[in-house]
């Protein structure tokens, strides 16, 4: 599995080569990504053959698109048969892909489906890169209708915590930003906010954006919604955010889902404006996706309405993010929400690429 393997060591896969088939490869797999091993036209046939089925660190189970074509999501099934799953969401003028970190979530968000179905395990670097790639050869192969042939930005906001999975998810950047060459401002890793992770992404040598997803105010909510705030509160999590700006100058963005009647009140946008005033960060918002173990429901359009105009009279930048691919369940937080296979019937695939 030539992702799995680090990009330096591809000569490894072909001993007996000499070392221009691993650069040829190396191309293939970080330049120009393609969807299969028969597309390495200048590798030989009986390398391509050992490459092969094993291009790709997972089985693609299922692809589903949604939004007239211009979101698509995968369902990779790892060897060990965990779920990873990654969204292309395609614009005009750009293509975002999201992409997961870990097999489940440990942190156990009450609002988060990653969340609520537990963690299995951490995602290896080649693992969470080979969701770049795929991205990218569907890009430059299927495309998506109307959006650019490649990929123009990656957010860390599939499935997991990235900062949980720090020295893995580290190698991913590296190569996606050393090896692939994409800007590290294109690249969003998003926490819900592992203090000793976000020290150390700041002292990396990348200008990747960081994004907080913050969701409440105070100690008391965040503590209910998001079991980590017991662990790093609300001012370790800002100190670790003003760090990182300081260290980049890099504004860190804060992400809030609207959840009726728990955190999209008045005073909630009130507490939040001070903080977000502190750090300068634009804020995000998103209205609650539902997900099947949470009775929470999004906010109703005029407390968002209520909320975002409290946050403008505050002074406070932010904007209203409207979602992709709910119906396919490849909304923030839905990851993971119909993934499980079902026994003794075959998954249902949707393939209806445009
Ligand atoms: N673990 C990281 C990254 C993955 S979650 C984090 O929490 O930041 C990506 C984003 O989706 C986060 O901002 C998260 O709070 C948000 N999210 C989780 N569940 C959601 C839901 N049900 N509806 C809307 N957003 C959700
Ligand atoms: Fe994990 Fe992020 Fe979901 Fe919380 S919101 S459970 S940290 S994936």
């Amino acid at each position: 599995m030539p992702y799995s393997v680090v990009p330096e060591n591809l000569s490894s896969l072909f001993p007996d080569e000499p070392s221009y088939r691993a650069d040829q490869l190396h191309s293939w797999l970080y330049e120009h990504p393609v969807l299969t091993a028969d597309e390495m036209t200048n590798l030989p046939g009986q390398l391509r053959d050992q490459i092969g089925d094993n291009l790709w660190p997972f089985k693609v189970e299922t692809e589903q698109t949604a939004d007239d074509g211009t979101t698509v999501k995968w369902l990779f099934r790892a060897p060990d048969g965990n779920a990873i799953e990654a969204v292309l969401m395609g614009y005009p003028k750009r293509n975002t892909l999201c992409i997961s970190s870990q097999a489940g979530c440990a942190l156990g968000c009450t609002f988060c489906a990653t969340g609520q179905f537990g963690f299995d395990r951490h995602l290896e670097p080649g693992e969470i890169y080979a969701q770049v790639a795929y991205a990218t050869a569907y890009l430059a192969s299927a495309g998506l209708p109307g959006c650019p042939d490649h990929l123009t930005n990656i957010v860390y906001m599939g499935m997991g915590e990235p900062l949980a999975n720090y020295r893995r998810v580290r190698e991913s950047l590296r190569r996606i930003i050393e090896v692939r060459g994409l800007g590290a401002r294109s690249v969003t890793v998003s926490t819900v906010g592992v203090v000793p992770g976000m020290l150390a992404l700041a002292e990396e040598p990348w200008q990747v954006t960081l994004a907080v997803s913050l969701h409440a105010a105070d100690d008391e909510l965040r503590s209910s919604l998001v079991p980590l705030n017991k662990r790093y509160p609300l001012a370790a999590v800002e100190a670790a955010a003003a760090n990182y700006f300081r260290v980049k100058g890099r504004r860190v963005s804060i992400e809030w889902t609207l959840i009726d009647g728990v955190n999209d009140t008045i005073d909630q946008a009130r507490k939040l404006a001070p903080i977000a005033e502190r750090l300068q960060s634009h804020v995000n918002v998103i209205a609650l996706n539902p997900t099947p173990l949470s009775p929470d429901q999004p906010s109703r359009p005029e407390r968002i309405e209520a909320f975002m105009a409290e946050l403008a009279r505050l002074g406070v930048n932010g904007t209203l993010r409207h979602m992709r691919g709910q119906d396919i369940d490849a909304a923030c937080g839905q990851l993971r929400a119909r993934s499980e296979p079902k026994r003794g019937s075959a998954q249902r695939v949707e393939i209806s690429r445009p």
